[in-house]
């Protein structure tokens, strides 16, 4: 089994979720007392946050490079980076490292491809919905359109995974604000929605959905087993 490294902490309450999936992947494949071999870099959420908003993605960059390659040094073998937000600079990052950085819309590219998809909407926090670099990696690797809601609804998106989700409030109101939101964009022609926010999934579940919910924690972490299981 080969060691996985994790930029964690944005937010914490993610993280925990890719502690736990990994490690039950990889004793669903390997079996009996096995688990992850895992290293984790847990950042201060408030500090990433607070260079999100003034875009300042430089200085971010130079944060998880460095995180990563003392992971690398450490000894693991992979790096993920367990948020999509923060793939805005996964080229930077993983141009400082010799291991591969597993990437989280990758994992989700794949999986909207084995589906068959043509069309497909995008819910995350602002900037992955907004900038280029989340929805255009998918839309180049596969072909699929990815739709975001519009203006309005994108805000309040954002709100709620900064002001409650990566502050571990569930809130009914916000969840039935995402259902909302993902009945419209099935009205739109979403086949499917690419929960691209690894915090998403605590508050929605496919049950309640008339398309079906791409979430990119489980997609991430799948990845991962796979890989370091191979
Ligand atoms: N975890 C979230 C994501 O997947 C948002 C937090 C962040 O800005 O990193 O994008």
């Amino acid at each position: 089994m080969k060691t996985l490294g994790i930029l964690g902490g944005m937010s914490w309450e993610s993280t925990q979720s890719y502690y736990r999936l990994i490690n039950q992947g990889i004793k669903n494949t390997l079996g009996g007392l096995h688990s992850a071999k895992l290293l984790l870099h847990s950042f201060d959420f408030a500090d990433i946050e607070r260079l999100q908003a003034q875009q300042d993605w430089d200085s971010l960059a130079d944060m998880l490079a460095e995180a990563a390659v003392s992971l690398e040094h450490a000894g693991a073998q992979a790096i993920l980076i367990a948020t999509n937000t923060m793939h805005k600079v996964a080229p930077e990052v993983a141009s400082r490292l010799t291991i591969p950085l597993l990437h989280i819309a990758d994992a989700a590219a794949d999986e909207l491809q084995r589906n068959g998809h043509k069309k497909v909407a995008l819910l995350g926090t602002r900037y992955t919905m907004q900038l280029d670099f989340y929805k255009k990696r998918i839309h180049d690797a596969t072909g699929i359109e990815v739709i975001t809601p519009e203006l309005a609804q994108q805000e309040e998106i954002n709100r709620i995974i900064y002001e409650e989700l990566c502050q571990g409030e569930l809130l009914s109101s916000s969840r039935d604000f995402y259902y909302r939101t993902i009945d419209e964009l099935a009205g739109q022609g979403a086949e499917g929605v690419i929960l691209g926010c690894t915090e998403i999934g605590l508050l929605v579940s496919p049950e309640n959905c008339t398309i079906p919910l791409y979430d990119t924690t489980d997609l991430h972490c799948a990845m991962a087993v796979k890989w370091a299981a191979a």
